[in-house]
């Protein structure tokens, strides 16, 4: 018999704040602000969402990175990346860039349309100091490369990172053990899934409402509302009368000093003032 100190509960809920990246790309930051300045070892999540071209069409010309992972998750649209070392691609629909910036890359991410919907997700996730200044690596996916489990009646799970039912996504990433799902619950439809012992977890709504938790600790999660889960691993949600989609993120939380600025994620202050100097001088 299982009791609810077994149950993941929503510890605290965040919403996004409107905000402004790249060259002007209108879009919802719901890790990373002032709210919730990081969930160890995620350091940044960004919601962008519109269909308005002049909110996306400036994109996110050449910028560097270093320290850290950037994970690009697209809904809809078209979005092509090219960085100083050669690498290049076109992220369509449905498809995954998981990018380990490492010791430093420089990259545009420019969208490849004129007009209709441009949605997904920036998820930035920390890499423990043995890993920052490790090579730029990419593991970019394709639609079809990314399992979908149906994981009971009117849920459906895409795996980005983790196991499902026995079915891994794609994405390996040893130093935070991610996990990354994309769930799809049809009205009334819930869905148990264990989180991973002692990982850092949030789920963030984005159609839709669920309510997560059970019995008297759950709560309703409205669209674009992000909760910080806690307590046990076995965590429920359920789906209103509308449906709802969510994704669900874990990660192994670092528990090392981090020293930020921009595009830069270090340990110490003066790795910090060295990141600026090597790309400055053009050592990325
Ligand atoms: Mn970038």
């Amino acid at each position: 018999m299982t009791t609810t100190a077994d149950a993941a509960r929503i510890v605290r809920t965040v919403r996004g704040m409107p905000a402004s990246d790249g060259a002007g790309v209108k879009l919802t930051r719901v890790i990373g602000s002032p709210q919730l300045p990081d969930l160890d070892p995620f350091l940044m999540l960004d919601e962008f969402g519109t269909d308005a071209p002049e909110d996306y069409l400036a994109g996110f010309p050449e910028h560097p990175h270093r320290g850290f992972e950037t994970v690009t998750y697209m809904l809809d649209g078209r979005m092509r990346h090219k960085d100083n070392h050669g690498n290049e691609g076109l992220l369509v629909p449905g498809s995954v860039q998981w990018m380990t910036a490492g010791r430093g890359l420089v990259h545009s991410e420019m969208p490849e349309q004129e007009a209709g919907r441009m949605r997904g997700f920036q998820l930035w996730v920390n890499l423990p100091a043995k890993d920052k200044m490790t090579a730029p690596r990419y593991q970019e996916f394709a639609p079809a490369r990314i399992p979908v489990v149906q994981a009971g009646a009117g849920v459906s799970v895409k795996v980005i990172a983790g196991v499902v039912d026995g079915v891994a996504g794609p994405i390996a990433q040893p130093a935070t053990d991610p996990l990354y799902l994309d769930i799809t619950l049809a009205a009334g439809a819930s869905w148990q899934h264990t989180l991973p012992d002692g990982h850092n977890a949030f789920a963030y709504a984005f159609e839709g409402d669920v309510r997560a938790g059970e019995g008297d600790d759950a709560r309703p999660l409205a669209a674009q509302e992000l909760a910080v889960l806690g307590g046990g691993a076995r965590l429920t949600v359920a789906a209103g009368d509308a449906g709802a989609r969510l994704i669900l993120v874990a990660g192994r939380p670092l528990r090392e000093p981090v020293a930020r600025h921009g595009p830069f994620v270090m340990n110490t202050r003066q790795e910090l003032m060295q990141a600026f100097v090597d790309y400055e001088q053009g050592r990325f």
